[in-house]
Formats: structure tokens, C-alpha cells, sequence
């Protein structure tokens, strides 16, 4: 679905985010990009997204550039709007009439468990909650790309557990394709088929782990044995 070719990335202060990077993600992939903080990863994420242009190599889309929901670890709500009209943003930017809208962005909240907080203001929220607005917010417009960064890194363990296997589940249902960058080995480890590890900044990928599909549970021998592996490439890419 989306190739990046040699993609660098040289911001104005100076600092050189990426430098090379490669890799490919096909569809109905749930794909892990994994690194130390400040290695580029939101960067590479928001060329995928088309949000900033490489200096050097290609951003390519397979078949067209899909249509894309991005998630960002900080819920991104508007405070003064209830979670139905935040989670209708996209879909007033596309200029959908208001009841196809509305119904859409309902739609949405359900999927990600909640129904009935339609009109509930995010300071009426848990923060966990809030995350679940903001990813129905990216489902409203029926993305086949989900972007997404660092989403659970601000919530507890429990929240970010529950929220980790909803998203797997709502990725298997609705045929989505997942990047999702986490610099954690234990989420990568049980919510990816694939992770790519990145290198300290100038960010490039230094391993491409294909995970088994028996990880059924965080505490799997299969989902250890993937956390083992992930953590031995990481350690590498950062040692060299
Ligand atoms: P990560 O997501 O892996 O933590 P980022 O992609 O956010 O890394 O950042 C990579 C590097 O680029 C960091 O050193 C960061 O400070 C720098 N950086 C990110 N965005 C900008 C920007 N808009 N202007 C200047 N430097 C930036």
C-alpha cells in the first residue's frame, strides 16, 4: 500500500530526522515502527501521511493515496465540542451534510465503546475515553490507512491494555492497514504482525521482525519470545 524509498528528512533548525529510510507496509498489514525517542519516528509517519515532503527519496502509494485517519498521542479534541462533533471533524472538512455526518460519527463511537456519550464534552471524559474519541474520530471517515502516534503512551496500563486489544480488534473486522509507532517492545510485541526497528536519529530501519500469529494473550510464550527478539534488534540498532 505505501512504499518509502530512500526517504530523508532535514528540518530548518538543522536536524537531520531521517536519512534513507526504507521500508513498505501492504495492505491489511498491522506494522509496528519502533524506536528510541527523537529517532524519527512521527516524522516518517507524517510523510506517510503526506503531511511534510522528503528532501530526498519517494513516498509511494500503491493504487492511489488511501484515504488516511491519523491519530496522535495527544487526543487533539476540541474542548468546546461534544464527542460527536469531534468525531464528525473529518467528515465536515469533506463537507458531508450534517445528518450523514452525524450519523457516520455515531457509527464510529460505537465501534470504539461508546454509545450513549454522544453528547458528552471531553473535560466529562476519562482520558482513556478521550483516546476513543479521537480514534473514532480517525474511523469517521472509513481510513483503509490507519495512522497512528504513540496513542496509549499518556494512559495507564489498564486503559492502555483494553485500548491496544479494542484496536486489534476493530483492525481484524474492518480490514484496516495499522502503522503504528510506539517506542514500547511489549505493545509492539503483542499488537503487531510486524515490526520495523529504527535506528537513533538519522532514523533508518535497522530490522524488519516478522511476528508468528499465536500471540494470543501479553503473557503467550510466542508474544515473550517476540519481545525477546524486538529487544535484541533494538539493542543492536542502537549499539551501532
Ligand atoms: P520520534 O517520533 O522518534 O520521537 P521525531 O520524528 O518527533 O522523533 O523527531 C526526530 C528529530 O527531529 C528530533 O530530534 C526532533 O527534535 C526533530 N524535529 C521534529 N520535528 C521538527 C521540526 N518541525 N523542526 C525541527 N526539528 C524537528
Amino acid at each position: 500500500m505505501i512504499t518509502l524509498q530512500g526517504a530523508a528528512k532535514r528540518f530548518a533548525n538543522g536536524v537531520q530526522a531521517l536519512e534513507d529510510l526504507s521500508f513498505t507496509v501492504k495492505r491489511g498489514e498491522f506494522v509496528s515502527l519502533l524506536g528510541p525517542s527523537g529517532c524519527g519516528k512521527s516524522t516518517a509517519l507524517r510523510l506517510v501521511a503526506g503531511l511534510l515532503a522528503p528532501d530526498a527519496g519517494a513516498v509511494r502509494y500503491m493504487g492511489g493515496k488511501p484515504e488516511i485517519g491519523f491519530v496522535f498521542q495527544d487526543h487533539t479534541l476540541m474542548p468546546w465540542a461534544d464527542a460527536l462533533t469531534n468525531a464528525r471533524l473529518p467528515l465536515d472538512l469533506k463537507k458531508l451534510p450534517r445528518r450523514e455526518g452525524d450519523r457516520r460519527a455515531a457509527a464510529a463511537l460505537a465501534r470504539v465503546g461508546l454509545a450513549g456519550f454522544e453528547r458528552a464534552f471531553p473535560r466529562e471524559l476519562s482520558g482513556g475515553m478521550k483516546m476513543r474519541v479521537s480514534i473514532a474520530r480517525a474511523l469517521a471517515a472509513q481510513p483503509q490507512l490507519l495512522l497512528l502516534d504513540e496513542p496509549f503512551a499518556a494512559l495507564d496500563e489498564i486503559t492502555r491494555n483494553a485500548l491496544g486489544d479494542d484496536l486489534l480488534k476493530l483492525w481484524r473486522e474492518d480490514g484496516l492497514t495499522v502503522l503504528f509507532v510506539t517506542h514500547s517492545v511489549s505493545e509492539s510485541s503483542y499488537l503487531a504482525g510486524r515490526v520495523l526497528v529504527m535506528t537513533p536519529r538519522p532514523g533508518r530501519i535497522a530490522a524488519d521482525i516478522a511476528l508468528p500469529a499465536t500471540r494470543d494473550s501479553r503473557l503467550a510464550p510466542a508474544t515473550i519470545e517476540a519481545q525477546r527478539l524486538i529487544s535484541g534488534a533494538l539493542h543492536t540498532a542502537i549499539a551501532t
